[in-house]
């Protein structure tokens, strides 16, 4: 496998990442762009079709799509996205890349189209309707910045069936490809406390100042 330059590591699932909301973006300047790089080079790596800030551990409202084999612009950046409308209904089978593994994929059912308004990387507001796959992805990422699962779509019965096969295909791997490509839930935590006390000092360093 090539790796693509400057990938991030995919925080793995866990009941802290559920319910966890993002950010609204209000700056688009060469941050945004260096955060988009590294989604840009992380779903090239792990070959997704979708991939959200927070599933890099970034808790702003930040996703892309791509779509390499259904459309012309296979690349999506949509920032502070909505769902404005939603028409029909559409059932298509759907998996996450921070709930990797065998068998961790269900059936969830979706508006088969959507108006959606977004801003592009520029901070440009876009409104566009979109149906099909493209439809799906958009909502399955949108759900992403308000800390929503695929599973959150499901029967609490299959939702138990994907928890419980997504803990033992994480069980059976080799622990260096474990680390290598995603984040566990113990050091998400250590994480956090790093940005929390790192907020903290920049904080009464700029009261102090
Ligand atoms: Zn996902």
């Amino acid at each position: 496998m090539i790796e693509p330059q400057g990938f991030a590591r995919i925080w793995l699932w866990n009941m802290k990442l559920q319910g966890r909301m993002c950010e609204p973006v209000t700056d688009f300047g060469d941050d945004l762009k260096a955060l988009i790089d590294q989604m840009f080079a992380t779903l090239t790596l792990h070959e997704g079709i979708g991939l959200a800030a927070p599933q890099i551990g970034v808790f702003k409202r930040v996703a892309i799509v791509h779509l390499p084999r259904t459309y012309e612009e296979p690349w999506m950046v949509i920032v502070n996205p909505s769902v404005i409308e939603g028409i029909g209904k559409s059932k298509v089978t759907e998996g996450c890349l921070s709930l990797p593994g065998e068998g961790i994929n269900a059936r969830v059912q979706r508006f088969a189209s959507v108006i959606v308004s977004y801003q592009d990387m520029q901070g440009e507001t876009c409104k566009d309707s979109l149906d099909g796959l493209e439809a799906l992805v958009f909502q399955h990422e949108a759900d992403h910045l308000n800390g929503m699962f695929f599973t959150n779509h499901l029967s609490r019965f299959q939702r138990s069936r994907i928890f419980h096969n997504h803990k033992r295909s994480i069980a059976k791997r080799m622990p260096e490809d474990l680390v290598k490509y995603y984040v566990t839930e113990w050091e998400q935590e250590r994480i956090d406390e790093q940005r929390k006390r790192s907020e903290t000092a920049i904080g009464s360093s700029a009261t102090g100042g």
